[in-house]
């Protein structure tokens, strides 16, 4: 049975919780794979209007299993306190349909703190972090000085590794930030609050994976972020902590034998960045204020408004190499319609030199855009459903990015709604 990924080509909030929610339909099982509430899915369907941070896109459809592998961030807090939104608004989570993998680490609270606490000490250097904990624990998962999900079934040994760790973590807190040292009984009172709740959700989930697809079912992997905040291939130090990339799937999932079929890269019809870092194609001023509010392009976690420019073909063709692409979904084209010419960055100057190739991160601040534009279409398409029925323009905008970036557009989405989609 056919397998596939999906992920995000650029910077993230390119639409991917859209295109899951979309997708599911057609698959049995969706698994998130790495990392945390960190970022978040936006997804509009019957029921309203959901921020999902942690909780896979399958949610919606009572049939689907939906996982949070051992690649995730799992912080209980968060966690049990989205489950409770999403069913208070009608969404059903049942043990059997919905579960976390034993062996995901645990966010604990001194990783928010650290979090904080580094950025601040960072003053105007620091990263732009969202202060969910995510670097702070990302490093101690490295350092197997996490606690594992799983850990919340053996209560005696949970007690004594957190004693451990405690002590091990009050050094940092107290030694090195100044800061308020934290006590076992604090965090055992912590996961006792938000960590039991889910005790019923927790088991090997490899184990449902492998056995879903002995019995032919088929298996979507969700990403968060988008390639180019990949911590091994991204745009280091402005990366996540973990790997956005589809070839983490099979690992972060906890099935390492499993074969993706289809990688579905989505990429935004134009640009949006969030946080620090280098991005070559940014727009300043009244002509991204102009964007930004066309594409309502405001952070689902923090409500901070995104930094915007066009679509950007260097970035992009380096992401879709990067995560393996076999197909893209091309997100809020209609987003472009007030534009009469479109821009469109297809090459960069580095010292003088015009290139098509992504540079290595350190020379990305010398990179300036090489911008040409395409004829907009200057009317409202968010009802068009069929490729045919795309104004010509449209149409060319879409075949001129296919041709560059050297992958298949199979769906253009014309709005948010679940069947705003062109299939091709
Ligand atoms: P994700 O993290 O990649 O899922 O992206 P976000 O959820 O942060 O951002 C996508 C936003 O765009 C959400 O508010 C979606 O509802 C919205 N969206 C997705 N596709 C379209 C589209 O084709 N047109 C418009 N207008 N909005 C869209």
């Amino acid at each position: 049975m056919a397998h596939s990924a999906i992920v995000g080509i650029n910077w993230g909030d390119e639409g991917k919780g859209r295109m899951v929610d979309l997708l599911t339909e057609e698959y049995d099982v969706v698994v998130r794979y790495q990392g945390g509430g960190n970022a978040g899915h936006t997804v509009v369907n019957e029921r309203g209007t959901f921020a999902l941070h942690l909780l896979p896109s399958g949610i919606f459809r009572p049939e689907v299993i939906n996982i949070l592998g051992n690649g995730v961030a799992v912080d209980c807090e968060n966690l049990w306190k989205e489950m409770q939104e999403v069913e208070k608004k009608g969404v059903a989570l049942h043990p059997s349909h919905f579960f976390i993998s034993e062996r995901a680490s645990l966010v604990l609270p001194w990783h928010r703190d650290l979090d904080a606490l580094e950025e601040a000490r960072l003053a105007d250097q620091k990263f732009g972090s969202t202060k969910q904990g995510i670097a702070p624990f990302y490093a101690d998962k490295a350092a197997k000085k996490t606690i594992l999900a799983g850990e919340l079934l053996h209560p005696s040994h949970l007690r004594a590794h957190v004693e451990q760790l405690v002590e091990w973590k009050n050094l940092t807190l107290t030694k090195v930030y100044g800061a308020k040292p934290t006590s076992t009984e604090e965090v055992l009172a912590w996961l006792d609050q938000y960590g039991s709740p889910l005790k019923p959700y927790i088991g090997n989930t490899a184990k449902v994976l492998r056995e879903a697809d002995r019995c032919g079912k088929r298996i979507l992997f969700e990403a968060q972020l988008g390639a180019l905040r990949d911590l091994d291939l991204g745009i280091h130090p402005y990366t996540t902590s973990s790997n956005a990339l589809a070839a983490y799937a099979p690992v972060g999932s906890g099935y390492p034998a499993v074969k993706l079929d289809n990688v579905i890269g989505v990429v935004k019809a134009y640009s949006s960045c969030v946080g620090e870092g280098p991005f070559t194609c940014e727009w300043f001023g009244e002509q991204a204020e102009t964007l930004r509010k066309a594409g309502g392009e405001y952070g689902a976690k923090t409500g901070r408004p995104r930094r915007v420019g066009p679509i950007d073909l260097v970035a992009t063709r380096y992401g879709v190499q990067a995560q393996g692409a076999t197909a893209l979904a091309l997100t809020k084209l209609d987003v472009l319609s007030y534009l009469s010419e479109i821009p469109v960055v297809v090459r960069y100057d580095v010292d003088g030199e015009e290139t098509d190739a992504f540079p290595f991160p350190a020379c990305l601040d010398e990179a300036k855009p090489v911008e040409i534009t395409l004829p907009g279409w200057k009317q409202d398409i968010s009802s068009c459903r069929t490729w045919a029925s795309l104004p010509q323009e449209a149409k060319d905008y879409v075949l001129y990015l296919e041709k560059t970036l050297d992958c298949p557009i199979r769906y253009v989405s014309v709005g948010p709604e679940r069947d705003a989609i062109i299939l091709r």
